[in-house]
């Protein structure tokens, strides 16, 4: 059993006592439900000496959520997201990846912020401290080296795994963040900056994934409702409960008639970021037909990673990526 490093917990219950408590404890990490975060403590791999618990404060525990928009605050659980009427009726792809995650009780502990902005996990990563230690530890800690790929010239490609942002990206979500003077609002997709490009030409990797700059943190997302648009969710993992994806796959798109007029497709449990794959728009315009399938597989092919990040082959979850995409665009036209 390992010991837990000591921390002091703080909860505000005001978004201006968060920033105080942030500007008073500069190491401090922010806690929503602590379902990751804890067990990364336990671990060892973060000790911060304060923890911020987010839950105290009401105004990020509201959703909002009708045909013209949808509103979730940072400190909402998953269960209430997974649960809520106005979600399932109107935006049933972010109802059905906060069903998907983790166990029951995960759900009712943890919380947007905490899922949008959960760490990056890997095989190398995700073990006790120990083990780690055995193996020289890597890039996301203090070694210096990635053990998943040894040439990656200080790259580090640790899998961003959390299901509601693919589903949030879906819908063109932003997200408004505070910092110590304000708040700005940014296209969900921004947030992750993971490109995790060999030859330096991206911003970040699976260390670097977050675009937060030092003392901000998420406040809420929110997304504009759009007429006809029919979304869902799906994922496949190891065991069928309890589980991160080995791939999860939203897709949200509009039939008018026999057309498809609108396709976004998001994937996570692949690459450092969160994906909205590029290039979908130029799919539609025609039946959801053979044309339309293999330029869906191809946009996988291209922008999905296959490196053995999990105890899944990349390859594997690469396709997996793609056969659920099909399904779910072909199942979503149809219906
Ligand atoms: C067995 C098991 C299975 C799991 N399966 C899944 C799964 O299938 N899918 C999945 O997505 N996740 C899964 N998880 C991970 C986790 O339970 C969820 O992602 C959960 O939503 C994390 O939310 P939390 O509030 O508990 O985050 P925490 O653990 O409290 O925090 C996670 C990270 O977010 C940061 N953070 C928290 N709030 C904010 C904020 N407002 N602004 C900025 N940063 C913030 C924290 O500092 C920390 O770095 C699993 C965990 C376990 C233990
Ligand atoms: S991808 Fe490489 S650097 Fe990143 S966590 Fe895994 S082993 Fe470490």
């Amino acid at each position: 059993m390992e010991a837990v490093s000591e921390f002091a917990l703080v909860k505000p219950a005001s978004l201006d006592a968060v920033l105080e408590a942030r500007k008073a404890n500069p190491e401090a990490q922010l806690l929503g439900g602590g379902t990751d975060l804890v067990v990364n403590i336990r671990r060892g791999i973060v000790a911060p000496p304060v923890l911020i618990d987010m839950t105290g404060v009401a105004e990020l525990r509201a959703i909002h959520a009708d045909a013209g928009r949808l509103e979730i605050g940072a400190s909402a659980t998953l269960a209430e997201v997974a649960e809520h009427a106005g979600v399932l009726a109107h935006y049933p792809v972010v109802a059905q990846a906060a069903a998907s995650i983790a166990g029951p009780t995960h759900r009712q502990m943890g919380t947007v912020g905490g899922n949008i902005c959960l760490d990056t996990r890997c095989i190398f990563y995700n073990q006790s401290e120990w083990w780690r230690s055995a193996n020289n530890h890597c890039l996301k800690t203090v070694g210096d080296m990635c053990h998943v790929a040894p040439k990656s010239r200080g790259v580090c490609f640790a899998t961003y795994s959390g299901d509601l942002a693919p589903a949030l990206m879906t819908l063109d979500a932003e997200v408004d963040v505070a910092h110590p003077k304000g708040r700005r609002t940014m296209p969900l997709k921004d947030l992750y900056i993971g490109h995790a490009r060999h030859d330096g030409s991206g911003t970040g990797d699976g260390k670097h994934y977050l675009a937060l700059k030092p003392g901000e943190f998420v406040v809420g997302v929110r997304a504009k409702g759009v007429s006809g648009l029919r979304s869902a969710y799906d994922k496949i993992r190891i065991r069928k409960s309890i589980e991160y994806p080995v791939a999860g796959v939203a897709v949200a798109l509009r039939r008018d008639g026999d057309t498809l007029a609108d396709l976004r497709v998001a994937i996570t449990g692949t690459n450092p970021r969160p994906v909205l794959l590029d290039g979908t728009r130029a799919l539609c315009g025609g039946k959801l037909d053979a044309r339309v399938v293999k330029g869906l597989d191809d946009l996988v092919r291209d922008q999905i990673m296959s490196m053995k990040t999990t105890f899944t082959p990349g390859h594997y979850r690469r396709r997996v990526a793609g056969v659920l995409a099909r399904r779910l665009a072909e199942k979503l036209f149809n219906n």
